[in-house]
C-alpha cells in the first residue's frame, strides 16, 4: 500500500500542476504567462501571399496541438486525482498490481503499471 504522505506529496504536485496548465489554457490566443509579450493559439498573421499564409495555418496548428496536449494532462491529473479520492491511486488498472514508487515519482499521473503503458 502507498502512504498517505507519499500520496498528499503526488496530490500537491499534481494540483500545482493542474493550476501551471490552467493558467496557460485560459490564456490560450492571449498572453502566455510564462513569457511576458508571447502568444499563443491566437491566429496567426504574417502576411497575405500564399507563403505566409501556409506558414499560419502550419503554426496555428502546431499551436492548437500544444492546447490539445494541455488538456489531455488537465483530464489525466483529474483521473490520478479521483483515483486517490477512490482509494485506487497507484494501481494499475489493467492487471491491478501496484504501480512501483519510482513510476509514479516519475509520473504521478500513472493510471497503469510499466507493462501495460
Ligand atoms: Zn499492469
Amino acid at each position: 500500500m502507498l502512504d498517505q504522505i507519499f500520496i498528499e506529496e503526488c496530490r500537491q504536485a499534481l494540483l500545482a500542476e493542474k493550476s501551471r496548465i490552467e493558467g496557460i489554457l485560459s490564456d490560450t490566443g492571449k498572453k502566455d504567462p510564462a513569457i511576458p509579450e508571447n502568444y499563443k493559439t491566437s491566429y496567426p498573421e504574417y502576411g497575405e501571399d500564399g507563403e505566409s499564409n501556409a506558414i499560419e495555418v502550419s503554426d496555428y496548428e502546431d499551436a492548437m496541438a500544444v492546447e490539445h496536449t494541455l488538456e489531455e494532462q488537465l483530464l489525466n491529473i483529474d483521473r490520478a486525482i479521483a483515483r486517490m479520492e477512490q482509494g485506487t491511486y497507484g494501481i494499475c488498472e489493467q492487471c491491478g498490481q501496484e504501480i512501483p514508487l519510482e513510476r509514479l515519482k516519475a509520473l504521478p499521473t500513472a493510471s497503469v503499471c510499466a507493462n501495460h503503458s
